[in-house]
């Protein structure tokens, strides 16, 4: 895949980038086992500083940033803007907690026979983060801000069509004040990242993408026994029940679908809903679905921009087309325009069967699937029956519904009447097919640590 800006408004490559070298490549790897021993040995109150100083450069830079994303991958500038300001915010977050979530933790010095025992949270060393385009300085970010919180080095093996991106943020950690080699981008192909894991300089790897790529990722680290995280995909349920505020629910649900042009890992992807709010829920969902305003994601007032690139186009469309084939109604949408770059618009489809690939497998663009169901424990077997588990919805006014909705739903998070979506505070990632590991809050530093158990007599 070529290194470059293609927006996707028009198709048209902005801008090419050279992918680095061997010897160039082996320059950053040294740089970074470099960078290490020097950040490694920095207190949290220095790392501190730098880490607030990266926030305050986002802030200042929140207009060019955002304005490259949109440019690189087609989110709406709105969007763009308001994902420069959360990671601000996690920066800040991890400045000022990280070192809470990382102290010494006490042990019964009794229960070990020891004077003194205590648990002791060390950073690892460099880290691969392989990164996808849909968020890219959040994906990005919620890996770096906690890594170089707790005193790891981050290389950055971004997307390769947000090259931008991926290049500002080695700026700004450097801008920021942190040492050199310890937050580098590697503009290289994904065809290198099997040796940059063997390297023994590399400990080990994170990966926010898709389950083809965490496969191959999982495979190359177990070859080496490294250590990974990986964030894949999802195709998240959002269930409505009969006690439901039907209006907020369709509300959200449009917003969950449609955010990031529909392009988000933890999209409400397929609606469940009780028949005996189906109709009802149906009209207004799709209603709002076709009020969304589609066009140049620059623009204020859009809602919709196009999706990222011409391959995600012709999933979609397959996706999309299979089903009908198979017999599925689309209730809105469903056609593709015929004008340059890669739209497609807020869809609608119902009908759905296990033959059909929507049934299963995660759409990455604006496409709802609508389900019938005539129970809470179909609700739930429709829920649960795909490979993925990353986020969960479920709208029900009814407290003891919403009880057994948190313990029966399979996946890593579950919101009750809200939309899914991710904050500093709270562990992020998923189970099944969706992945392993997870990012954020103290959960998310610790995962690159290393928990030293310390014992004296
Ligand atoms: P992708 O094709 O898997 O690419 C993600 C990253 O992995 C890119 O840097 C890509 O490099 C690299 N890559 C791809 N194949 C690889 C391989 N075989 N070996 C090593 N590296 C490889 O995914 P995407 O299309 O960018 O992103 C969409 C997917 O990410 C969706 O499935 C979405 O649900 C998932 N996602 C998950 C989360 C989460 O937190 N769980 C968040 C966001 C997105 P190149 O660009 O050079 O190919």
């Amino acid at each position: 895949m070529p290194i470059a800006t293609t927006n996707p408004v028009t198709g048209e490559v902005e801008r090419s980038f050279q992918a680095l070298s061997d010897s160039e490549l082996e320059q950053r790897l040294q740089a970074a086992a470099d960078g290490f021993a020097t950040l490694s040995r920095t207190t949290f109150a220095q790392r501190s500083v730098w880490m607030l100083a990266a926030a305050d450069i986002l802030e200042s830079k929140q207009d060019d940033i955002a304005t490259t994303m949109t440019t690189e991958m087609g989110k709406t500038l709105r969007a763009a803007k308001a994902e420069v300001a959360k990671c601000a915010k996690a920066c800040r977050f991890y400045a000022e907690s990280a070192e809470a979530f990382l102290r010494d933790e006490p042990v019964d010095a009794a229960a070990v026979g020891a004077r003194q025992s205590y648990v002791r949270y060390e950073p690892l060393g460099p880290v691969l983060a392989v990164m996808p385009w849909n968020f890219p300085l959040w994906q990005a970010m919620r890996f770096a801000a906690p890594a170089l919180m707790a005193g790891n080095v981050g290389l950055l093996k971004h997307a390769s069509n947000v090259p931008q991106t991926a290049l500002f943020m080695q700026e700004l950690f450097s801008s920021a004040g942190f040492p050199a080699g310890a937050f580098q981008t590697l503009l290289v192909g994904s065809d290198k990242v099997e040796a940059i894991l063997a390297d023994k300089r590399v400990v080990a790897a994170t990966l926010t993408g898709s389950e083809g790529a965490g496969r191959s990722i999982a495979a190359a680290a177990g070859k080496n026994l490294k250590k990974t995280v990986l964030e894949l995909g999802g195709s998240d349920p959002f269930v409505v029940m009969p006690s439901a505020d039907l209006d907020k629910a369709a509300e959200v649900a449009t917003t969950s679908r449609c955010q990031n042009n529909g392009q988000s890992c933890i999209a409400a992807k397929r609606f469940i809903v009780h028949t005996d709010v189906y109709d009802a829920f149906s009209e207004a969902f799709v209603a709002r679905m076709s009020a969304l305003v589609v066009g140049d994601p620059l623009a204020e007032g859009t809602d919709v921009g196009p999706l990222a690139t011409e391959q995600g186009r012709k999933d979609v469309q397959a996706q999309v087309q299979d089903a009908v084939d198979k017999g599925a109604q689309v209730l809105c949408g469903g056609q593709a325009p015929d004008k340059p770059g890669w739209w497609y618009p807020p869809t609608v489809v119902t009908g759905l069967t296990p033959d059909m690939e929507m049934y299963s497998q995660e759409v990455f663009g604006p496409v709802a699937g609508l389900y019938r169901v005539s129970s809470y424990e179909q609700a739930i077997e429709v829920a649960n029956g795909t490979d993925f588990g990353l986020g969960s919805n479920a709208w029900t006014s009814d407290p003891d519904e919403q009880e057994r909705f948190i313990q029966d739903l399979t996946a890593g998070a579950v919101f009750i009447n809200g939309m899914t979506t991710s904050y500093p505070d709270l562990p992020f990632g998923g189970v099944k097919n969706s992945g392993y590991g997870r990012e954020l809050s103290a959960h998310g530093i610790r995962e690159f640590c290393n928990a030293k158990s310390v014992w004296a007599g």
